[in-house]
């Protein structure tokens, strides 16, 4: 589980790095260009694929977290205990998602 562990927080550096790039040139060019994003027809989409990203590079962020956090519940022994109910969380869903933090159970009633 660790290997695994370490491997998507991998990706997910590597994958925040790309958005954080991106993130940085979309900034350089609107800073770059005088567009009017009122009057500018495509203001609206640049505003929208910004929000986008933005939206984008929160949602890794936090999975950065999480899979951080699974990582050092892992070395003190704290791994796979459901923080709603304290029971253990099924290794199927570990296994498809290790760094849940709730079981089914839990994860359901919550409404994700
Ligand atoms: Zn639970």
């Amino acid at each position: 589980m660790e290997k695994q562990l370490r491997r998507l927080l991998a990706e997910n550096e590597a994958q925040l790095a790309r958005l954080e790039r991106e993130h940085e040139r979309m900034v350089e060019a609107a800073e770059g260009s005088n567009a009017d994003d009122e009057h500018d027809p495509e203001g609206s989409t640049i505003a929208f694929e910004r929000e986008q990203l933005t939206a984008a590079l929160e949602r890794t962020r936090r999975t950065g977290d999480e899979l951080r956090t699974a990582l050092a519940e892992l070395a003190d022994g704290r791994y796979g205990v459901c923080e709603r109910c304290g029971r253990p969380i099924a290794p199927e869903r570990l296994e498809a998602r290790p760094q849940s933090r709730t079981c089914i159970d839990c994860a359901r009633s919550a409404g994700n």
